[in-house]
């Protein structure tokens, strides 16, 4: 997941979800936030963010409050006392995650079995992330929160516990279900899923849904007008559509580095279709010279890992729009800037070919999320993309 390396200084800097956000602090200022919680809502739509903004308005020393006109009451939080600090020292999890699975490797091989990956920035607050290698959530952590969940909070108002994917072990969702039968009075336990539907049912219907959705193309193109005046109205544009009903990444979109990533990923799309064309009888050999030498560039250093992850996501996306030229909804394309090389590549590349391509975007992600980067090449991607079906 992605997540931010600092927080909004308040819950009127979260954007977009207006409603669902209100909702969220009107309960906790009537004390009636439930006790467990799943937040949904796509990646980057900001469900670590605000399941953070929520924990600090909670457990907040100073307990400000936002009244409206209307007579609402609206929870906040001041980011300044012992508790809102602690809290916020969370919001780079993915730093702390990979430190924590360092810490673990170093330990003896005995050690490293029983120890979890577990994040807590407060006494009263525990953060559950999937723990690698296999990136579920492990009984382990889950017994960890359940004995935790059982002693009273020590310094703030309330215990919380942030599991911060639905992906779990099945003996720990089993587990889970336990203290979500009756959760004790000073606990609230929030999961964040991508898809609910990852859940368990029995999981999901003990617990109250909140959802983010993601930002309308308009909404996401008046932020940025608002916010990134100094990007020309073309490219927000194309920000808007890129950043897929995230707010967060949009503001922070780097155009450049996705037009680069993007050229990468059209030479792997184009050389698949004129390895295809080639071996119909129809069109010229393809080129794997240029193919070679850009896949070259991806060997060297810490980099790789990184420039990798921006050639998948930008082939992923590409992917997606050719598929929307094919099932006729062109008006949903996000490469809007490329609609011309799209048509093209829309007609030289089939369905089926598409389908297997993302299916080795997978493969190759999921081999990264293990640490195999070495051991795999984009040249045998590229092998793979340019095989017929
Ligand atoms: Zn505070």
């Amino acid at each position: 997941m992605t997540t931010p390396t600092s927080l909004p200084a308040d819950f009127n800097e979260f954007l977009g979800n207006t409603s669902t956000v209100e909702s969220l602090r009107t309960a906790i200022a009537a004390g009636r936030l439930p006790h467990s919680l799943i937040l949904s809502g796509p990646a980057g739509a900001g469900k670590y963010t605000l399941a953070l903004l929520l924990t600090m308005a909670v457990e907040c020393e100073r307990q400000p409050r936002d009244l409206w006109s209307n007579g609402q009451t609206l929870a906040g939080f001041c980011g300044h006392c012992a508790n809102c600090t602690r809290i916020a020292t969370a919001a780079n999890l993915g730093e702390q995650v990979a430190a924590a699975v360092a810490a673990r490797e170093e330990l003896r091989e005995t050690d490293k079995k029983d120890t979890r990956v577990l994040i807590q920035p407060h006494p009263d607050v525990l953060i559950l992330p999937p723990d690698p290698p296999q990136l579920l959530i492990k009984l382990g952590q889950v017994r960890t929160l359940i004995q935790r969940a059982h002693y009273l909070p020590a310094e703030a108002p309330r215990r919380i516990f942030i599991l911060t994917a639905a992906n779990m072990m099945k003996e720990a969702a089993n587990s889970l279900l336990k203290i979500l039968e009756e959760p004790p009075d000073t606990v609230h336990i929030i999961i964040l899923a991508e898809n609910p539907g990852e859940l368990l049912p029995t999981i999901r219907s003990r617990c109250a849904l909140a959802r983010l959705g993601a930002l309308p193309v308009e909404e996401m193109e008046m932020l940025l007008a608002d916010r990134r005046p100094d990007v020309p109205p073309k490219q927000r544009s194309l920000i808007a559509r890129l950043s897929q009903g995230a707010a967060g990444r949009a503001l922070a979109f780097d155009l450049e580095t996705y037009t680069a990533a993007r050229a990468d990923a059209l030479i792997f799309l184009r050389n698949a279709a004129a390895a295809l064309q080639a071996g119909s009888g129809s069109g010229a050999e393809p080129d794997n010279s240029t193919l070679f030498k850009m896949t070259e560039t991806y060997r060297a250093g810490a980099d790789g890992q990184q420039k990798t992850t921006e050639l998948l996501r930008a082939f992923s996306l590409l992917l997606e729009d050719l598929l929307l030229l094919e099932s006729g909804t062109p008006e949903l394309l996000r490469n809007i800037d490329l609609r011309a090389d799209l048509d093209r590549l829309a007609e030289a590349l089939p369905f089926d070919w598409i389908e297997r391509a993302s299916h080795s975007v997978d493969q190759v992600y999921s081999g990264m999320r293990r640490n195999l980067l070495r051991s795999l090449s984009l040249d045998a991607f590229a092998g793979q993309l340019a095989t017929p079906a």
